[in-house]
């Protein structure tokens, strides 16, 4: 292993897998590994389902797949960072059992891994919810909404 990375909780190398080690996959694998290891499988369709409904409807739409679907960092800046839970991320390459095996691989370290796939499932779910509203409520709805609740019990009429 070339360039061995230390968890930046208690140092301990990234091969001795620290109980702050959530999670060390290929880069490739590593946005699948994070959605199966939360269990958010199906909130996570459902999640990319709805995304894609709203560039679509916002005009945005382009056939190219979402960087955050695949790729690490896309899915961490999104999804990831913003939790209360993310540590660090970081990067190792890390050679195979045969010549030309070896790959990225993605470090993920938090002090709570159950927490942080706790957490990162409910991320999923509360995006979903408001996807879904403002699937009901298309925005002009929603700034008249917004504009009669910004000074309740006053009546400008
Ligand atoms: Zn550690």
């Amino acid at each position: 292993m070339i360039g061995q990375r230390h968890c930046p909780f208690c140092r301990v190398p990234s091969a001795q897998e620290c109980s702050h080690l959530a999670l060390a996959f290929e880069a490739r694998d590593f946005v699948r590994g994070c959605v199966q290891k939360c269990a958010g499988e199906r909130s996570w369709r459902t999640l990319c389902a709805l995304r894609l409904a709203q560039r679509r409807r916002s005009g945005e739409w382009s056939p190219e797949v979402e960087d955050f679907t695949w790729l690490e960092s896309a899915f961490c800046e999104e999804f990831l960072k913003p939790l209360r839970w993310f540590g660090a991320i970081d990067y190792e390459w890390r050679t195979g059992p045969k010549p030309g095996e070896g790959g990225f691989w993605v470090l993920l370290w938090t002090r709570s891994p159950q927490r942080l796939w706790w957490e990162l499932r409910d991320h999923f779910e509360r995006e979903i919810q408001e996807l879904q509203e403002a699937e009901l409520n298309p925005p002009a709805a929603r700034a008249r909404a917004a504009n009669g609740s910004a000074a309740p019990g006053l009546s400008f009429y």
